[in-house]
């Protein structure tokens, strides 16, 4: 039996264990004008009938979405999803089975999905995937591409030309000096580029960032641009700055929380560990503290 952490740990950054648990947390989000983006959380599987089992959760989430949707009146919650849940290795083309099902119940119920990305070993594919589910739901999925990546000009070039809804991000993999920048001077410095590209070609794109310095380039941007507000949306992670998020979107600034959930949490909650040494000191704290 593999060990078992408390899920007290994850708290701060994981909603709940289960869907029911988590339900209430979009509940006071949303209550407070907050868009929000759910994320059941899970990795790599390399089974297909675990494979199917996920894709079978999600179409079950977006059903009970858009039920709880009809009876709160508040729509728009957007699912994330990781390809690699649904057999993006053990065979593409039985991935791409998978989202092409989830996205026609996506599109019954009005529910729109983002697809993750992941390491760099699935970029190209996920990228593949994307643009072969566009092409049929161009209204219900969207992608999310990485600017620490030095392919992502490119990319976000290609975006531009599709009107595709982009996330931009930095990228929360540890890549390679090859493939990835490293220098996180670098990684800003393009992330801003990328945020005017898509901001100004591209369609709705979310500015997903704590990071102060991109946040003001994006608000200064769009000012000067004269762009309207509903063009665009910031996004952040649940339990990341969140006095920010409430002043962000109090100032009129679509703002979008990311809320995972889910038994799996330890990969998705080790990887916000790495990210920011406070994070580390806050889990020290909550260790002692109990
Ligand atoms: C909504 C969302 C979705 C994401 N999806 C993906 C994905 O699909 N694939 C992927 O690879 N990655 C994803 N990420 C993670 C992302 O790639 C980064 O790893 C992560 O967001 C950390 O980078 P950052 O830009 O937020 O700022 P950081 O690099 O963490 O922080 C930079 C600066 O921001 C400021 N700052 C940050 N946090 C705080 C704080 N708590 N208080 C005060 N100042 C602070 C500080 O000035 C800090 O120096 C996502 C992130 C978000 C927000």
């Amino acid at each position: 039996m593999p060990l078992k952490l408390p899920f007290f740990l994850a708290r701060r950054f994981v909603a709940a264990e289960t869907l029911d648990n988590t339900l209430p947390v979009i509940d006071e989000l949303q209550a407070e004008g907050l868009h929000v983006a759910l994320d059941m959380l899970g990795e790599f599987v390399d089974d297909r009938s675990v494979a199917a089992a996920a894709r079978d959760q999600y179409i079950k989430l977006t059903e009970r979405l858009s039920r709880r949707a009809d009876h709160t009146g508040l729509y728009g919650t957007n699912i994330s999803i990781k390809l690699s849940m649904m057999g993006q290795k053990i065979d593409e083309r039985f991935c791409e089975e998978n989202l092409l099902e989830l996205l026609g119940v996506a599109k019954e119920r009005n529910v729109f999905v983002r697809l993750d990305m992941e390491s760099t070993d699935v970029t190209t594919s996920t990228l593949r995937l994307f643009e072969r589910a566009y092409e049929e739901y161009p209204d219900h999925v969207g992608i999310v591409l990485q600017a620490y990546l030095k392919r992502t000009r490119q990319d976000v070039e290609r975006m531009c030309d599709l009107g595709a809804r982009v996330r931009i991000c930095k990228g929360a993999y540890k890549e390679p000096p090859a493939v990835a920048y490293q220098r996180m001077s670098e990684i800003r410095a393009r992330f801003i580029d990328y945020m005017k590209m898509l901001i100004s070609d591209a369609h709705y794109p979310g500015i997903a960032t704590h990071d102060e310095e991109i946040i003001r380039a994006t608000m200064a941007f769009a000012r000067a641009q004269r762009i309207d507000r509903d063009a665009f949306e910031f996004q952040m992670l649940y339990g990341m700055r969140p006095e920010r998020q409430r002043e962000i979107s109090q100032g009129g600034h679509h703002m979008r929380i990311y809320v995972p959930y889910g038994e799996e949490w330890l990969p998705y909650y080790t990887r916000r560990l790495r990210e920011r040494k406070e994070n580390v000191w806050f889990v020290a704290k909550t260790l002692f503290k109990r």
